[in-house]
């Protein structure tokens, strides 16, 4: 075999072969270079080795000796499994230790031979054991304090890498293999961050990162391996976002809107109140990227209530003024109702014409030949191509709840009725906080406009996690203040799935019946839930709303734009299925108008972990805050179920880690300025076609 090089498929590796390659196969693994990214995801610390002598019960810790004797024993439990003792002695003592199954070993130590064993000693009776500890033979031949044997071992005796595998593959052999061929092609690995970056972050170089990410020399290097090595992700990654914005630029010519001085005067005068000053930065940076010939892709996130419906307004109201139609897309008819509502009180008055599309009302319109300025509707707007006129802004809200498809969708429609031929601007809305990190490495190809302000006035929501044997002290406490007339409660059903399933519907349904008959039986209860028709919908809610209704049960779907002035307290139960960012965005639902709100959490029997993040709920009245604090302690996995929303997938890089983010977004974008194709960082270019990880760029 030639010389082994970074690019020789896997099978030619020494331990390798055509089996073993197959299986590898599974991992990703097809070439030399893939195997020495595979990095381990973390490390067993076996680093400290000791005289046997000075074991102590409970340690972690490596001997390294002979195996003087070994005996097989069958299980008395059962006569399948097999136990072997074996005794291992160095010049100080002796220790016992235990494998189950492997009866081979005897074959193994028929001979004594000089092994390091590795794993946490436990005490039986009188004697110290090791059971099924980790173990390495050294060799026959060499002699204890000879040499350092230390520096050839893998799996013990030091900090040893795990890495993630499959079966057939074990931990053991990926250490030899990896460790076998490591020497040699290190060499061949590549520096590709130039010096500067490098030198500003404070980072180890590739070759060295690569090294020490395997077989660590120490903990202190093994800290270093892991930053370069995620700088390196996220560096990338943030390459890959801002080559694809330039890209998208560069493919998206949209309409050019003037924001006319006075556009938007009227629209603000006519406001009972004064745009916060985060609305206003929102509305300048928006009617900014209107103002270029380039389509806008912004995401505008702001807890609920913070106002983002006037934001969009105003954007419509400029893309009207210069002759474009706006379309705004929501993920249920309620929302669409409620914001028809609020965008026709807006913008009539100022000359707009507004419509609603939505699943129900789809023969009320027949083949109008109106042109509307502004479309609201459901996804049902999918198939009405016929009232798209120049779709020069498309506003999508609570856009999480969207396929990426249904964007497409909507986004290569409105080029369809139109002979000149442009994209329209996208603005994309969320109530759900997303944390400043997760922006930036998911949806890195977006600019994003937050409003981190409430408008003023408003109380924070009286948050308490209640406990089960509360529970009617709670229920009597609202049925009090119900009494009073001035309060009127959600009830909010468990999670059941993401989605509005039919086992949520039951179990709101049974909520709904068994609250009416044994709790709120004096108390005017109505239940809503999505699987409801939308019209029965909209009369449940206007009920709610002029107070005839004064406790509403709800499925969690149903959550999401609920407008009701007059309701102050919310129940939701099993609150610990829920994520933070969504229990706060729930708890928005109540205390929109004058009166306290009151939040109360019931959670039945939970852990420690479950608690700790709903305590969160009482301290914290920050959706961005409580987002964070969710994903330092839940990860995103758990909470945004990373694969179904195209997170990338990082080796070693952390999406709570903003200060690595940030510097590597930095310094992305300064090899860009400097290098718009990266023509000067031909290193940089390489590795970004072939980088061995797989880098997932959203959307
Ligand atoms: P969301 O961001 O949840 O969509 P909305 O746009 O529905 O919030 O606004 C919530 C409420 O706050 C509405 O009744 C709206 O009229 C009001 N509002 C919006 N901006 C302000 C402001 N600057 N001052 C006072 N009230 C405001
Ligand atoms: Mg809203």
């Amino acid at each position: 075999m030639d010389k082994i090089t970074l690019t020789t498929p896997i099978r030619y590796l020494k331990r390798v072969g055509p089996v073993m390659s197959e299986k590898l196969k599974r991992l990703n693994l097809e070439t030399a270079e893939d195997l020495i990214y595979y990095f381990p995801f973390r490390h067993e610390d076996y680093s400290l080795i000791s005289p046997i002598a000075q074991i102590r019960e409970g340690e972690t810790v490596t001997a390294i000796g002979r195996i003087i004797k070994i005996e097989n024993n069958y299980l008395r439990s059962s006569k399948q499994k097999t136990i072997q003792k074996a005794i291992l002695k160095d010049n100080t003592g002796i220790i016992e230790i235990i494998w189950f199954n492997q009866t081979y070993l005897s074959r193994t130590f028929s001979e004594p031979k000089l092994v390091s064993v590795s794993g946490k000693v436990k005490r039986q009776g009188r004697k110290l054991q090791f059971i099924s500890p980790n173990f390495e033979i050294i060799g026959p031949e060499e002699e204890i304090d000879s040499q350092k044997p230390e520096e050839k071992l893998t799996g013990t005796g030091r900090l040893v890498p795990i890495y993630p595998v499959t079966f057939g593959v074990s931990n053991n052999y990926l250490r030899r293999v990896i460790s076998q061929a490591l020497p040699n092609l290190i060499e061949e690995v590549e520096e590709f961050l130039p010096e500067k970056i490098i030198k500003e972050e404070r980072l180890i170089g590739q070759k060295e990162a690569v090294n020490q990410i395997h077989f660590p020399e120490n903990k202190a290097y093994l800290a270093k391996a892991r930053k370069r090595l995620a700088f390196d992700e996220l560096f990338l990654l943030q390459l890959n976002f801002l080559l694809n914005k330039r890209r998208w630029e560069k493919r998206q010519p949209a309409p050019k809107m003037k924001n006319k001085p006075g556009i938007l005067k009227k629209l603000i005068s006519s406001l009972p109140f004064e745009l916060t000053n985060c609305q206003k930065r929102a509305i300048k940076e928006i009617t900014e990227d209107l103002n270029r010939p380039v389509a806008m892709n912004r995401l505008l996130q702001g807890d609920v209530g913070s106002g983002k419906t006037i934001v969009a307004a105003a954007v419509i109201l400029v893309a009207a003024k210069n002759g474009y139609q706006s379309v705004l897309m929501v993920p249920t008819e309620i929302l669409a109702q409620q914001h028809y509502q609020n965008l026709k009180t807006l913008l009539t008055p100022l000359g707009i014409s507004v419509k609603l599309i939505t699943g129900s009302n789809k023969k009320e319109v027949k083949d109008s030949k109106e042109i509307w300025q502004l479309i609201v509707g459901t996804h049902a707007l999918l198939h009405r191509r016929r009232d798209f006129r120049r779709i020069g802004l498309v506003i999508i809200d609570e856009q999480h709840r969207f396929g990426v498809s249904q964007r497409s969708i909507l986004i290569e429609k409105s080029n369809l009725p139109d002979k000149d031929r442009f994209s329209p601007h996208i603005l994309t809305m969320t109530a759900t906080p997303i944390p400043r990190t997760i922006t930036l490495t998911v949806y890195g190809d977006l600019d994003v406009s937050s409003l981190d302000q409430m408008p003023p006035g408003r109380k924070p929501v009286k948050t308490y996690l209640v406990p089960g044997k509360k529970r009617k002290d709670c229920y009597q406490w609202i049925k009090k203040q119900i009494k009073t007339g001035q309060s009127q409660a959600f009830i909010i059903c468990p999670l059941v799935e993401d989605s509005e399933t039919l086992e949520s519907v039951k179990s709101a349904t049974e909520e709904y019946r068994k609250l009416k008959k044994e709790v709120f039986s004096a108390e005017k209860i109505g239940l809503i839930h999505g699987r409801m028709k939308s019209k029965e919908k909209e009369a449940v809610l206007a009920k709610m709303k002029n107070g005839e209704t004064e406790i509403l049960v709800a499925t969690p779907v149903v959550e999401v734009g609920i407008d009701i002035a007059g309701a102050n307290i919310m129940i939701i139960e099993a609150a610990n299925r829920f994520g933070l960012a969504q229990l706060h965005q729930l708890r928005g639902r109540v205390g929109r108008g004058k009166k306290q709100a009151y939040c109360f959490l019931f959670a039945g029997k939970t852990g420690l972990k479950a608690k700790k993040r709903l305590r969160a709920m009482e301290e914290n009245k920050n959706g961005l805050k409580l987002a964070e604090i969710d994903l330092k302690i839940r990860g995103p996995g758990e909470i945004y179920g990373t694969q179904q929303h195209g997170f990338p997938e990082f080796k070693i890089a952390s999406y709570t880690d903003l200060a690595l983010i940030r510097s590597a977004r930095f310094h992305a974008s300064q090899v860009l300025e400097k290098s718009p194709t990266l023509a000067l960082y031909p290193k940089i270019k390489q590795k970004l076609n072939r980088s061995p990880g797989k880098i997932v760029a959203p959307n």
